[in-house]
């Protein structure tokens, strides 16, 4: 991994022109909530990596006309330890409960009957994880079958980010 100081207002603002089209193509509504001066440490290409995926699979698995957002926050975690939490929220057909243990398996598909017209491989969610993992970070969804989903990533927070670069990994 490359790692240097990603600012994540300007990383979703160039994700969300990538997605854009595919949003404006189901007519769904792409909204955001991100603090404006709030940075990582991270590889700026493998985080576009994990939430393109994240958000090609909201647009893809919610019907006309919902809504996909990002949120990001910085929460405190026993007491003086803090991290980013960034959410990507869909309103959309969500997700069984019995499949919810297993949808960051590689190849794993929800339903391929209601799936295979999107024609996706399964990959997507067992790459998002591996670069959380890569990242220090960890990975969650919460989700409900006709209301939405969630995919919610927490990572480490650097409150002073350092002016060069280093590497890892
Ligand atoms: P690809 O490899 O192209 O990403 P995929 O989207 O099918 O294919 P994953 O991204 O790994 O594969 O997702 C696995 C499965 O989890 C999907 O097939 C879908 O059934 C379910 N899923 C993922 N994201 C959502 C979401 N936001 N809402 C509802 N279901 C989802
Ligand atoms: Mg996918």
């Amino acid at each position: 991994l490359e790692y240097a100081p990603v600012h994540l207002k300007e990383l979703f603002g160039s994700i969300f022109e990538m997605m854009q089209p595919a949003a404006a193509k189901k007519s769904i509504v792409m909204v955001q909530d991100i603090p404006e001066h709030l940075f990582i440490e991270g590889d700026e290409d493998r985080l576009k990596q994990i939430f393109m995926n994240l958000l090609s699979n909201a647009i893809n698995y919610t019907l006309e006309g919902g809504r996909v957002k990002v949120d990001v926050d910085v929460i405190d975690v026993d007491g003086d330890e803090e991290k980013v939490r960034i959410a990507v929220s869909d309103t959309g057909i969500g997700i069984p409960k019995k499949d919810l243990p297993r949808i960051f398996e590689r190849f794993y598909r929800v339903d391929k009957a209601r799936s295979r017209s999107s024609g996706g491989t399964g990959l997507g969610l067992s790459i998002v994880k591996h670069l959380t993992e890569l990242h220090h970070g960890t990975l969650r969804v919460e989700s409900k079958v006709g209301e939405g989903s969630s995919f919610i990533l927490e990572l480490p927070f650097m409150q002073q980010h350092e002016e060069e670069g280093y590497e890892a990994e």
